[in-house]
């Protein structure tokens, strides 16, 4: 029988231990955190702390950055994934928005910026203390939230949808940083630390590899009783070691033979 988890119940461990987080990304305001999420796509949030303090020094407001051009920042990014749209982006960017006091916070005028989808609107929303209007769905929590079954298939969008469904809305900013800090921590890709983490007495994965840890322990008495069985068999009862399952009565004499054959050599 299928049980039907109270989800908004079950997660209030896992948001209680990461009630208001910080993003990893190492931003100093609004400005700084939308440049951040733009460059972070598809790399790594440590890799893109380490090159910020050199391009904000050079580059310190959204004023400063609509009057250069993708060429001129290029060198503080170039080892950063796909740094020649990121580039464009950012500057376009910086010549619609002109001030940082411009920057749109909300979902939809966030959205239709170059560079910003709907995981780094949410970002940008839920460090900027606004209302959610989604759920943050990174790669982290693409991989957790269907282990722990409260969403199914692979698709970011359909996963926020999911979310967005079966937790109520003043949990949304929260609950997708907090699936994300889970998935940097606790349920790593190989090796999740089952035992520590606050979810396990709800997750799907946890529930099904217990089940199957119960049916390996079955038929493993199962194999005992077995083996019991045979031995109460007339015939069984008294099998000397050379004659009992496992081991060939003929073998054993093979292996004799070979044995005698080599003393008579010496
Ligand atoms: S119980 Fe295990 S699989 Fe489930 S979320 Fe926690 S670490 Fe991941």
């Amino acid at each position: 029988m299928i049980t039907r988890v109270d989800w908004p119940s079950a997660f209030k461990p896992l948001l209680k231990k990461y009630k208001g987080k910080r993003h990893p990304l190492e931003y100093k305001n609004t400005y700084q955190l939308l440049v951040m999420v733009i460059l972070s796509a598809q790399d790594s949030d440590k890799h893109i702390n380490s090159l910020a303090p050199a391009f904000f020094k050079e580059f310190p407001s959204m004023k400063v950055l609509s009057k250069s051009n993708a060429e001129s920042i290029q060198p503080f990014i170039s080892k950063v994934r796909n740094f020649r749209n990121k580039s464009k982006w950012i500057i376009e960017i910086a010549k619609s928005v002109k001030q940082d006091k411009n920057i749109p916070l909300n979902l939809e005028d966030l959205t239709a910026l170059p560079g910003i989808g709907r995981k780094s609107a949410n970002v940008i929303l839920r460090e900027a203390g606004k209302k959610a209007e989604g759920v943050i769905v990174d790669l982290h929590v693409v991989r957790v939230a269907p282990r722990i079954g409260i969403v199914k298939g692979a698709d970011p969008k359909k996963i926020e949808l999911q979310l967005m469904e079966a937790m109520p809305q003043k949990t949304w900013n929260d609950l997708g940083m907090a699936l994300s800090f889970l998935g940097r921590e606790t349920c790593r890709p190989a090796n999740p630390k089952h035992v520590e983490c606050v979810m396990n007495t709800h997750c799907e994965y946890c529930r099904v590899n217990t089940v199957v840890s119960a049916s390996a322990r079955s038929l493993k008495t199962a194999s005992s009783s077995e083996i019991k069985d045979r031995k109460s068999k007339p015939g069984n009862g008294n099998l000397k070691p050379n004659e009992r399952p496992g081991k060939s009565h003929k073998t054993s004499k093979v292996r004799k033979s070979t044995l005698t054959k080599g003393n008579k050599k010496k």
